[in-house]
């Protein structure tokens, strides 16, 4: 059979019979151009992604039972020949039924089905038909309701099972969007699958060792299962190759980082102790730790890429802005990046307060603000201040990428809240510098998203990673609790005392959805379209909830809001109003998460709480807190029952890691990461919950790169690591 147009696959010869996964989805007959622009929809363009588009479960209709065995309410398959078939419409509801009896040696059966008055043409009398659906018992008797059909050759024959798409056995149902169903998608898929021989790149002493199926098999074994027990090897085969490749791809990224030169910055023990005696407080071991970490790297000859991961508020900044003093001391530059003026602000505050009396000078540049020290001036004399490298430290926003800073001798770049910049940006950084050696800058990114190590190692590539656990000395533990409306008006009450007793709150809420279902959704609109009507939504959120508070529960208090409709000057107004006290209450959306410093905000109180994951909540929770007074996190629930559920875990812990380890367990890494950001499939998505297949993998491509590190003898994985995409700061 000619499944391919133009790519003759001859049964007899296997080894030309392997057909080139990557042949563009328009050459698979029966694909027009219209359906291939629906397939695209689904990221379907070759035959690769065709297979490779995995059922997201299976209906069970391995069971075809002879018609009089049928049983009402059950999901069953039958096979048996068309006596009549008539097509009835009803009007008023501009309904067309259309009803065939069956028969089988047993007995005989009504198919029914709406709305496809065709099937009249194509199922004609005498037709065999193996269908398969639910079994409904009405006045009249048993019928099958809106049954799955595929006509066949010859009945009740269990040889035939093999070439039944949709019927008699394991039924793969397909994520779907507009135009493709599964019943297309199997109809494309299954006739592929028969004559399949799929190259392996796995190396076959790798595939032994780790007892995994072979490809083809598990292609085939995954849209055709004969058992569900078989699916989890197939499955896992596939996620194993994607970690293999990611792995792969880090450790050849190491090897490309480890072969550039970047500036050794001897370590200065005596200037060390005396910055830290500096401190107006003592470093916690996590924090000494992570700081010889840095130091340590960056007296190699070839640059740090580290990740420094801790919760909020154990103390990153001064973590790296001690790296970025110590580089100072000897005419180095260091550029630490913030995703918001507000904590681009925040942070120069702190290098202030540890550069002072040393003799260190330090710009900042943001989209509305430049300083030089302690003066503010303009845009030019700051980047002047870089250039000439009479500026040793620079904090800044995206406005240092945007504004095209040059440096004079740029040694490390520090990545705040690192996933809010886009690889891209990243790299125009790296290369912003003087230099004419060809050094490469250190780079530490820093996050407050605790990610498990195994799973940091697979999604951000061969990176060292510092880890800050332990809380400084002397916070309080957040009194955390999931209230629900009912007690609504005792936590006013009790916000109403808090601000009398001079703290102020945060309250954060979520977008309100889009109340119509008419709205359109996500999937046919542009990102631009999504991204825009997230953002209203969000909006719409704030300006109701602020509203509500400021007119009806606190008309005696002050209240302000802040959203990412404002404009950012606007936005710092309101941020240092509240910070200066001017505001007892500030609603907002997410876009307090990332580290505002507020000492005297002593509540959080997070509406619509479940509809946020946990890690998020308690990056909300470490707004509060941060100073001597006992602090509050109120959690209101819309959901009364799971949703509370999930959130009681954040009273029972404060630690951001356990709370990171569960949100994934419970809502699955995709959710986790956000499957935007990340552009990995959905399999490796949920192979990283799955730290055994990991390990596996590193290991392998430990083994892979020890023996072949060109991949000289590995062409198939050499050329598949080419399609990947990469994480590390060399893009
Ligand atoms: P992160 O960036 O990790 O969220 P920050 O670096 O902003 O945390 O630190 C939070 C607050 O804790 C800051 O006000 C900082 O000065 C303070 N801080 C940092 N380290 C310590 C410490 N070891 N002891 C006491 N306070 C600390
Ligand atoms: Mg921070």
């Amino acid at each position: 059979v000619v499944l391919i147009e133009g790519m003759p696959m001859r049964v007899s010869e296997p080894q030309n019979n392997a057909f080139d996964l990557a042949t563009p989805i328009t050459r698979v007959r029966s694909v027009g151009t219209r359906s291939a622009a629906r397939l695209a929809k689904l990221g379907i363009k070759s035959v690769r992604q065709l297979l490779w588009h995995l059922p997201a479960r299976y209906e069970d209709y391995s069971l075809a039972v002879p018609i009089a065995d049928v049983i009402p309410g059950q999901k069953q398959s039958i096979q048996g020949e068309v006596i009549s078939i008539v097509s009835r419409h009803i009007w008023p509801r501009r309904l067309t039924i259309t009803t065939a009896t069956l028969r089988d040696d047993s007995g005989a059966i009504r198919a029914v089905w709406f709305n496809q008055p065709y099937l009249e043409e194509t199922l004609t009398e005498g037709t065999l038909l193996s269908v398969a659906g639910k079994m409904v018992l009405d006045k009249r008797g048993l019928y099958i309701s809106n049954p799955i059909y595929e006509k066949i050759a010859t009945r009740n024959s269990q040889l035939e099972t093999s070439a039944l798409r949709h019927t008699g056995r394991l039924i793969p149902i397909y994520p779907e969007t507009e135009g493709v169903t599964s019943k297309y998608l199997r109809f494309l898929i299954q006739p592929l699958l028969e004559s399949l021989v799929i190259p392996d790149p796995l190396p076959a002493a790798i595939r032994r060792q780790y007892d995994l199926t072979d490809l083809t098999d598990a292609i085939r074994t995954i849209h055709y299962p004969d058992t569900e027990e078989a699916v989890p090897a197939a499955r896992d085969r596939l996620a194993f190759d994607d970690l293999l490749l990611l792995q792969l791809k880090a450790l050849r990224e190491r090897r490309q980082i480890n072969k550039l030169r970047s500036v050794r910055i001897p370590m200065d023990a005596a200037y060390m102790r005396m910055l830290v005696a500096t401190l107006p407080f003592t470093l916690t071991k996590d924090q000494r730790v992570a700081t010889l970490e840095i130091l340590r790297d960056m007296e190699r000859v070839y640059p740090m890429n580290r990740l420094m991961e801790g919760d909020v508020g154990s103390g990153k900044t001064v973590v790296a802005l001690l790296a970025a003093l110590h580089g100072a001391r000897l005419g180095h530059q260091t550029v630490l990046l913030a995703p918001t003026e507000v904590l681009a602000l925040q942070h120069y505050r702190t290098l202030r307060t540890l550069a002072g009396s040393a003799d260190i000078h330090t710009v900042l540049l943001t989209g509305s603000t430049a300083c030089v020290d302690d003066r503010i001036t303009t845009k030019v004399a700051a980047k002047r201040a870089v250039s000439t490298g009479q500026a040793h430290i620079v904090v800044g926003t995206h406005a240092v990428i945007r504004d095209d800073v040059r440096f004079k001798a740029l040694a490390l770049v520090v990545i705040d809240e690192q996933h809010r910049f886009g690889i891209e940006q990243r790299a125009t950084l790296m290369k912003s510098d003087r230099h004419t050696s060809g050094l490469v800058p250190h780079l530490l990114s820093m996050t407050a998203t605790p990610i498990p190590r195994t799973l940091a190692l697979t999604i951000f590539g061969d990176l060292d990673i510092s880890i800050i656990r332990e809380k400084p000395k002397g916070r309080q533990p957040i009194e955390t609790s999931v209230v629900s409306s009912a007690q609504r008006p005792q936590v006013c009450d009790f916000i109403r005392q808090q601000v009398h007793d001079g703290r102020q709150v945060f309250v954060i809420c979520p977008a309100i959805e889009p109340s119509s279902p008419i709205v359109p959704t996500h999937a046919s609109k542009t990102p631009k379209q999504a991204k825009l009507s997230a953002l209203w939504a969000q909006v719409k959120a704030v300006e109701e909830e602020y509203r509500r508070l400021s007119k009806e529960v606190f008309p005696d208090l002050k209240v302000a809001m802040l959203h990412g409709r404002m404009k950012p000057a606007q936005k710092q107004s309101v941020m240092r109003e509240f910070k200066e006290g001017w505001h007892d209450i500030l609603v907002s959306t997410s876009v307090i998460e990332v580290g505002v410093d507020i000492p005297n905000a002593s509540i959080m109180v997070v509406e619509g709480a479940d509809r946020f994951g946990l890690a998020q909540l308690h990056q909300f929770r470490g707004r509060v807190g941060r100073a001597e007074h006992q602090s509050y996190c109120f959690l209101f629930s819309t959901d009364d029952t799971i949703g509370n559920r999930r959130l009681q875990a954040m009273t029972k812990t404060d630690d951001g890691f356990l709370l990171a380890e569960q949100d994934m367990r419970i809502r699955g890494p995709g959710e986790f990461f956000g499957i935007k950001q990340s552009g990995l499939p959905d399999l490796t998505m949920a192979a990283l919950a799955n730290v055994d297949l990991i390990k596996k993998a590193r290991t392998a491509a430990l083994a892979i790169m020890k023996i072949d590190p060109d991949l000289k003898r590995n062409p198939l994985l050499a050329a598949q690591l080419e399609s990947i995409r990469r994480f590390s700061h060399l893009e």
